[in-house]
């Protein structure tokens, strides 16, 4: 039997598994976990080295499977998403053509999804529709606040920036300095997506979590310690609809 242990590697985590009858070593990446088989005997260092080469391959399967879990059903009926932490009641509709309105009605943040009427396939049109709404909110939160502290931290702005849904990462960057960004992280409060656009634009300057890289968080964001707690408690429950 082989029992798998996290671990923390450069910017990604993933899970080892020894076996005695293995001769060779293989990673597989399923619903974004990593899992990484080796034989008992390979060093952990030599495998880290390896591993680390493979980084770029490891993110681009992470992202393609970020794209299948979009899938996610939402029910239908007059319910609430989070949108940085704010509640907005869900309105359901159909119009001349699909799109979607934010109004306030009566002091509550309305959301309404409209559907062409000639869309078949309705459910899945309206999680779509409810997803390009937030992506869209979060993206321009985000490139707003990424040229904010870009300017504050003296760094070059990153090559792209992307929104993805993932299930263990709250973001990611690589060398080509490409950032990504939970899409989950639209329901969290601003000051707590603040601290992950500093925390992955302190990655530009170091590719690690060194004591230095923190440092330089801390500079920026001197609350860091607090809002990885945060993270850590309502990290898990974060989701868009709420009863
Ligand atoms: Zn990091």
């Amino acid at each position: 039997m082989t029992v798998g242990q996290l671990q923390e590697l450069g910017l990604f985590e993933y899970t080892l598994k020894r076996s005695r009858r293995r001769k060779t070593v293989a990673i597989k990446v399923q619903q974004q976990n990593v899992t990484v088989y080796a034989p008992v005997g390979v060093a952990k260092k030599e495998l880290e080295s390896w591993l680390l080469s493979k980084t770029d391959w490891i993110n681009a399967q992470i992202n393609k499977q970020s794209q299948m879990l979009d899938t996610r059903q939402y029910p239908l009926q007059d319910n609430r998403v989070l949108v940085f932490s704010q509640p907005v009641k869900l309105v359901y509709g159909v119009s001349s053509r699909s799109a979607w309105q934010l109004v306030k009605k009566q002091q509550e943040n309305v959301l309404q999804l409209n559907l062409s009427g000639r869309v078949k396939h309705q459910q899945p049109m309206y999680q779509t529709l409810l997803e390009s709404f937030l992506h869209e909110q979060l993206e321009n939160y985000i490139e707003m606040r990424v040229h904010a502290y870009c300017l504050k931290m003296a760094e070059a702005l990153p090559s792209s920036i992307r929104i993805h849904t993932y299930k263990r990462r709250w973001g990611s960057c690589n060398r080509r300095r490409e950032l990504t960004f939970n899409l989950l992280l639209v329901s969290a409060p601003q000051t707590i997506i603040d601290y992950v656009i500093v925390h992955e634009l302190a990655h530009l300057k170091y590719l690690n979590h060194s004591a230095a890289f923190w440092q330089r968080v801390s500079e920026f964001y001197p609350d860091y310690k607090q809002a990885t707690k945060w993270l850590k408690q309502h990290g898990a429950s974060l989701q868009w609809v709420v009863e």
